[in-house]
């Protein structure tokens, strides 16, 4: 396997370098107005035709390849940008318009959201539906005042990007009476409707990303559902499709910084490169990141045939997490206590947030476990996991 650029992707990648160079978003300008950053960056983006690569024309964007579209995320993160804060939006959301909405508001939404007008939240997650998302209670009733409308109320948390979202999408339940999966129903909501309450969670990194959304009789016109009465799993199921692709991978500081910060460092007066346990550390992180290199290439030759990938994004996720946060945890190590007082903007602080970053990873879009129960199943063909309750009606089951 050859996993060198062809020289169409070759000069591909240095036109993608070129405009990087000359259109990138300061580090003050991001320190100054992150939010407004962000916006004008995925707008730049969307201009040049370099947001949503893959998204056809019809769509609004520029109808590339996969391949492009890794070119161009692969340059992109060589510098300094903004925080994404529309992957929820590009990456789940409009997509999931795209496949359940109708025309008039594929039309309102997906142009804006692609020029960064527009922040979208998702809203599925509730205290008792995480990994068992079929359970949400947030109940969707008739208005009953003859304008076919919807009243929401309920809880749902951890709702990434809530505080800063003008939309969301929201799983709800509209049927208690029926098995978990029949009784819901999707809407696109406006997030300043009236009777929306969020309150920001501050992770332990310090950073409040994401948030409780409290929903009291909050009314969703019928012309906001998306996908049938009853069908909203059927929805949500192309939500998660997206949200695979959207989620994973790895970030933050990598096995080359800890060598380059290790190299700087002494431990006992001895060189730090030296010591055994540190060395042997190293070398398992470099076999993760080369193991994680391999799968993620098998991805994107699955991708460049047309076909999809496979289990492969779930063993990537796994492994990826533990990598981000075994680098993390050994760079504590290097750092000592020195790494907990270091200051903000060093490399030694990169590696600290990581630490109190990725452990999150392991968690959104699908915990390590869930992930593993997909390798366990399709992957190595075990047996399903018995679910009682799938087929008894929902109130049963709560009762
Ligand atoms: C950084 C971050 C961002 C997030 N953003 C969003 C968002 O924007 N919108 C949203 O809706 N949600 C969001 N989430 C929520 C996320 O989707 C859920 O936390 C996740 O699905 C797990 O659900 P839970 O927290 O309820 O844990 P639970 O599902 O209650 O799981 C608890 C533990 O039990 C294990 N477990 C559960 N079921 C099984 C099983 N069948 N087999 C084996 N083990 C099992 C889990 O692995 C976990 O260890 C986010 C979470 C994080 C961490």
């Amino acid at each position: 396997m050859d996993f060198s650029d062809s020289p169409q992707e070759a000069a591909y990648r240095a036109k993608v370098r070129q405009w990087l160079e000359q259109n990138r978003i300061s580090a003050e300008e991001i320190d100054a107005d992150p939010v407004g950053a962000a916006r004008a960056w995925q707008a730049r983006k969307a201009a040049a035709g370099f947001a949503c690569i893959t998204w056809p024309k019809d769509w609004g964007g520029p109808g590339g390849s996969q391949i492009e579209q890794i070119i161009f995320t692969e340059e992109e993160a060589i510098g300094t940008t903004p925080e994404n804060l529309f992957m929820i939006g590009l990456g789940m959301c409009i997509p999931t318009l795209m496949f359940a909405a109708d025309d008039e508001t594929k039309r309102r939404f997906v142009a804006p959201a692609l020029r960064g007008e527009q922040i979208w939240c998702q809203l599925f997650s509730e205290p008792g539906a995480g990994s068992d998302l079929a359970a949400v209670r947030t109940k969707a009733l008739s208005a009953g005042d003859g304008t076919g409308d919807w009243l929401v109320s309920g809880q749902k948390v951890w709702t990434s990007k809530a505080h800063l979202a003008d939309f969301g999408i929201i799983l709800c339940r509209s049927d208690f009476s029926v098995p978990k999966h029949k009784g819901l129903t999707m809407f696109w909501i406006d997030m300043k409707s009236p009777g929306i309450e969020i309150v920001p969670i501050t992770r332990m990194n310090g950073v409040a990303g994401f948030n409780e959304v409290f929903l009291d009789a909050v009314r969703i016109p019928d012309a906001q559902r998306l996908g049938a009465i009853g069908e909203g799993w059927k929805v949500a199921v192309t939500t998660l499709a997206h949200e695979r692709y959207a989620v994973g991978g790895t970030s933050g500081p990598g096995w080359q910084d800890l060598l380059a910060y290790a190299k700087e460092r002494q431990v006992g007066g001895d060189d730090f490169l030296s010591e055994g346990d540190f060395r042997a550390s190293l070398a398992d992180l470099y076999l993760m990141a080369e193991g994680l290199r391999h799968t993620r290439n098998r991805t994107i030759t699955a991708l460049a045939r047309g076909n999809s990938p496979g289990p492969e994004m779930s063993i990537n996720k796994v492994v990826g997490t533990r990598y981000m946060m075994d680098c993390a945890t050994l760079a504590l190590e290097v750092m000592g206590p020195f790494g907990l007082a270091s200051d903000a903007g060093s490399a030694a602080a990169q590696f600290r947030n990581h630490f109190l970053t990725s452990p999150g990873s392991r968690i959104a879009g699908g915990t390590d476990e869930i992930m593993k129960n997909i390798i366990a199943e399709r992957v190595l063909g075990l047996p399903p996991e018995v679910q009682p309750d799938r087929e008894r009606p929902f109130d049963a089951a709560l009762n």
